[in-house]
């Protein structure tokens, strides 16, 4: 682990939230600062504001001994959230041809079981990490495999960058080849023994995750319904209503649940701390009880696209009121970039004739992600007292986007051509707990 930096001045363009800007773009859900800083001490947001006014509020000692990072030019946000991916599928991201079902069959589980070694997971999980840090991304909600030492090697390497993660065990033991299945007995003895090693160690946190209702027998769903309930602010994390063939199958599997979102809540697993990858297929009685019990979904444009799998529809379910964060589900996702991720969110709902705004989106990959993942005590913006994760922007690092920047008549203008536009090669750098951890040298 990098020790923490006593203290350090950042000077940039700040842009965060404090709220969600909603569908009329709240000009006080943001602030954005031209000439702005942070002061950061023990890793954490002391203070934000205009330059002037930080330099002001500080006193000579501290200025004067504060490590000084200057990225005048450059956008300074909080470091991205991705609430839905999983490490071991990089092996298979951009893989040909296939819908949800078949997709799982021929590339999913046989990328998956080679993680039986667990050198595997190791060096995936390392190589995994430093890839998110350099697209931007700082907290993620992961999914590793069926073996236990796929969560351990993934901590390991979360702990030593000093991330603020969740994962969790894949619990499945049914529908899915022999090689990869658990039972309801060892889900509750590993996953268990798991929480115990890992749940609120460092900035990591535990999240009880069945692949999803299918390739879970009802005696496991209920023991993951009582794993989610054994240990305060454990979280919770699956996937709902993906793909219509997927949809048709948990009918016959489940046919006393009333719909897919009901087998869940049958067995104890939505509510505050729950996050949902996908729900495209979701009826107006879902989308309600998603937003009355707390449950969030994450929101996956690029991967429901490459697989076929529909539309989410932003505009009814942040209208219902129900928590969405962004996520690129790689390896259903063919990028690791939250910028990429934007753009193809509004390319989404832009096919249902809504646009999504710059301010919206923004906020959803930051802000409304940590919320969506209930870290926003933590993270997401630059409040004092919040965990300094930051990444910074170079919008010149592309030179269309140099070009048509120049020509942007406002701020959000500047904001959405950013989100279409850019990807992982404007990342300059990456900041966590202060410490500067990536850096762009292209
Ligand atoms: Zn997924």
């Amino acid at each position: 682990m990098n020790p923490l930096p006593a203290a350090m001045l950042v000077r940039g363009t700040l842009l965060h939230f404090l709220a969600d800007p909603g569908a009329n773009d709240d000009a006080a859900a943001w602030q954005y600062i031209e000439d702005g800083a942070l002061f950061i001490q023990d890793g954490r947001i002391r203070h934000c504001g205009p330059w002037h006014d930080v330099l002001a509020a500080l006193p000579t000692l501290s200025r004067e001994s504060a490590r000084y990072f200057d990225y005048r030019g450059k956008l300074i946000l909080p470091g991205f959230v991705d609430a839905h991916v999983h490490y071991p599928q990089l092996r298979v991201m951009g893989s040909f041809g296939r819908q949800l079902l078949d997709w799982l069959e021929h590339y999913t589980f046989p990328a998956e079981a080679s993680f039986a070694d667990r050198s595997v997971a190791e060096k995936t999980s390392a190589f995994f990490l430093d890839r998110l840090i350099a697209h931007g991304t700082t907290t993620a909600s992961v999914f590793p495999t069926v073996h236990a030492h796929s969560v351990d090697a993934f901590f390991e390497a979360a702990q030593a960058r000093n991330l603020r993660m969740l994962c969790g065990k894949v619990l499945m033991d049914r529908h899915c080849p022999e090689n990869l299945r658990d039972t309801a007995q060892s889900a509750w003895d590993d996953s268990r023994a798991l929480i115990a090693r890992w749940h609120g160690k460092a900035r990591l946190r535990y999240s009880v995750t069945p692949r999803f209702a299918p390739t879970s027998t009802e005696a496991q769903l209920k023991v993951a319904g009582e794993l989610f309930a054994s240990a305060p602010d454990l979280h919770l994390q699956s996937h709902l209503s993906e793909n219509q063939r997927e949809l048709a199958w948990v009918g016959e599997l489940f046919p006393g649940r009333a719909n897919y979102l009901d087998v869940y809540a049958h067995f104890g697993l939505i509510g505050p701390r729950s996050i949902y990858g996908h729900g495209i297929h979701l009826d107006a009685g879902e989308r309600t009880r998603l937003a009355e019990t707390g449950t969030a979904l994450a929101f996956c444009p690029s991967s429901n696209l490459f697989l076929g799998s529909g539309f989410f529809n932003f505009h009814a379910l942040s209208q219902t009121g129900v928590s969405i964060s962004l996520a690129s589900d790689v390896g259903g996702g063919n990028s690791l970039s939250t910028l990429r991720t934007m753009a193809a969110a509004y390319q989404v709902s832009q096919a249902q004739h809504h646009a999504l705004s710059p301010w919206r989106a923004w906020y959803l990959a930051t802000l409304g992600g940590a919320r969506a993942l209930a870290l926003d005590q933590f993270i997401g913006n630059f409040t004092p007292g919040k965990e300094a994760d930051f990444v910074v922007l170079d919008a010149t690092a592309i030179p269309e986007l140099a070009f048509r920047w120049d020509f942007a008549e406002s701020v959000a203008d500047r904001l959405f051509a950013l989100m279409m536009l850019g990807d992982e090669r404007c990342v300059a750098a990456t900041h966590v707990l202060g410490n500067c951890v990536y850096l762009n040298k292209a």
